[in-house]
């Protein structure tokens, strides 16, 4: 049965493989015991999970009457017939009377006893029930939970052609695929600017978010194919359809090698000006990819993925391998390290900010480290040293006030005079920066300016602050506007501001890389962009076509346009040759 799903394009390209379900099912699932007293209290919650799911199932069966087809209709009545199988809506509440002991034990065990079941099955049919059951399962522990109903496996096995396919996934989780060649992904939620899907770009894999419910629909081992760039789905094409995407793939595969002769360009337009294009990194094994884009510099190291995926943190000279080992590759171009940029999205497997209400207006980046004076000094101390084996320079992420530049200033020192004290180098004139990514900072950049060597600009944490949009949540992502004339009268400002102060002004965000923008960013007077690797060559073939004398009253003019389809007209004119 073939249909096709549409979400979010976040990174682009084809990929034709066979989908990989990212399943709950292989989660540890929690085994305690209950005192007799509580099992009616368990077997309610059993009750409300299962309620909690057929509500999911009427939510999914209206959208799919509404754009899919009508066997799809009848593969979710499937998932509600399962639901309200005896098998699953009551055995459990006997297992957790009987063995005493929470429902998503009792879940578990009956899920096993069933799969057990279907490995004798010779129908075919009925043996793929076994997917549908799985499903259904899973849908129960998640909302037994009160959570997503994903955390991936390990993808220890899978092949090269496997397209994973998932409710939602973290940033963890997806740095955890650098080890392992997955063709692409694709998830139900998120936003396109979210870190999980800044990370499918840095993994240069085709992959799409806000698919809604495509963990639902999509089987184990199914064909799909994942138009990256368009954001579509197409679930068990027919072959005619197969064809033409191969024939897609191979053209856009062509497109990229040819770009891959520009490496060595400089980045400069028509007219003669000079560019920096510089690489956001996550992880130092991310170097391999600078240097096949050609970057001029590293210009946003995002440190906190050091601390993810693990049970510690990582030690001073644990931290100071991973700078130094940048640092050297960088063979003295500059390296901006931003130090950690934990919380929101972030956080680390234990400790760590609290979950709060509001994680993304909690305590986050800067607000933690000066929080947490020990680590924040580790890591301080730890790029220091680096800094005697490059042009390090320092990123202060999220800053909102003054005083916590003063406060960070306050720390470098000290730990400049430990490791003075111990003998230990490092490059005492080591350059510090600021991200401006609150309105606040934007807003009041001359105080800020003063103090920093160099600005850059957070556009993706930026943007949310001044829409009060969550860049993580799928729901609100049609509201996320880079074009928002709020945002773009906060980023040209900004630009402009710190030009004219002589002091260098990056943008560090998703729009560095997104290169519908880039002209619009260059007639702003933006000359240093960072991005990931695997869109710095479309972005410098831009600059090479681009000329500032026509670019640069056109974006004076975006800036000015009243409504949406002016704006969007002086863009096409932008981008028109
Ligand atoms: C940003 O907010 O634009 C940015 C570069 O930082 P991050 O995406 O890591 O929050
Ligand atoms: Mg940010």
């Amino acid at each position: 049965m073939s249909f096709t799903l549409h979400g979010i394009a976040v990174s682009g390209g084809i990929a034709i493989g066979r989908a990989h379900l990212v399943s709950q099912a292989s989660v540890e699932v929690d085994h305690y015991s209950i005192p007799e007293e509580f099992v009616g209290r368990e077997i309610k919650r059993f009750e409300r999970a299962v309620k909690r799911v057929n509500t999911e199932l009427d939510t999914l069966e209206k959208s799919v009457k509404s754009d899919l087809s009508t066997d799809v209709a009848a593969f979710v009545n499937v998932h509600r017939m399962i639901l309200e199988d005896s098998m699953f809506s009551e055995e459990p509440k006997q297992i957790i009377r009987s063995e005493l002991c929470n429902a998503e034990w009792a879940v578990k065990l009956q899920l096993d006893a069933s799969l057990a079941q279907f490995a004798d099955i010779q129908d075919e049919y009925l043996r793929e029930r076994k997917t549908d059951v799985r499903q259904v399962v899973e849908r129960i522990m998640a909302a037994l939970l009160g959570q997503g109903d994903v955390v991936p496996e390990k993808l220890q096995t899978r092949a090269e052609d496997t397209i994973l396919v998932a409710h939602d996934l973290s940033p963890a989780d997806v740095i955890l695929f650098k080890d392992h060649q997955v063709a692409a992904f694709v998830t139900d939620l998120g936003g396109a600017t979210s870190h999980t899907a800044i990370l499918a770009r840095s993994l240069g894999i085709p992959s799409i978010v806000a698919l809604h419910h495509a963990r639902q629909l999509i089987r184990e081992d199914e064909t799909i194919v994942v138009d990256g760039t368009q954001g579509v789905v197409l679930v068990d094409p027919e072959k005619t359809v197969l064809d033409e995407y191969r024939l897609k793939q191979n053209q856009w595969n062509i497109e990229r090698k040819k770009l891959s002769r520009l490496k060595t360009a400089e980045a400069s337009t028509l007219d003669g000006i000079n560019v920096e294009l510089h690489a956001n990194i996550e992880l130092p094994t991310d170097m391999d990819a600078v240097k096949q884009s050609g970057a001029t510099g590293i210009g946003l190291f995002r440190s906190e993925f050091l601390f993810l995926n693990r049970k510690d943190l990582p030690s001073e000279e644990e931290q100071f391998e991973a700078y130094k080992t940048v640092a050297e590759g960088m063979k003295g171009k500059p390296v901006t390290i931003r130090t950690l940029d934990i919380g929101a999205d972030k956080n680390f497997e234990e400790g760590g900010p609290a979950q709060s209400i509001n994680p993304a207006l909690g305590l986050r980046a800067i607000r933690y480290c000066l929080a947490e004076p020990k680590l924040f000094r580790t890591q301080l101390r730890a790029i220091l040293r680096a800094s005697k084996f490059g042009n390090v320079q320092i990123l202060i992420p999220m800053i909102s006030n003054v005083l916590e530049i003063t406060q960070t200033f306050a720390a470098i020192e000290q730990a400049k005079a430990e490791l003075k004290a111990e003998g230990k180098k490092f490059n005492a004139d080591i350059k510090v920066g600021g991200m401006i990514e609150i309105p606040a900072a934007a807003i009041c950049l001359p105080l800020f300016l003063k103090k920093l060597d160099f600005i850059s600009i957070g556009t993706n944490d930026l943007i949310q602050y001044t829409l009060a949009i969550d860049r993580t949540d799928d729901a609100v992502a049609h509201l996320y506007n880079p074009l928002h004339p709020a945002v773009l009268l906060l980023i040209s400002s900004v630009i402009r501001q710190a030009n004219a102060a002589g002091k260098p002004v990056t943008v560090c965000g998703e729009m560095a890389g997104d290169v519908k923008l880039t002209r619009l960013l260059l007639g702003f007077g933006l000359r240093h962009f960072s991005m990931h690797p695997a869109n710095l060559l479309t972005v410098k073939q831009r600059v090479l076509m681009s000329n500032m004398a026509e670019i640069e009253p056109l974006s004076a003019k975006l800036l000015k346009a009243e409504d949406v389809e002016k704006q969007l007209g002086y863009l096409e004119r932008l981008n028109g040759s």
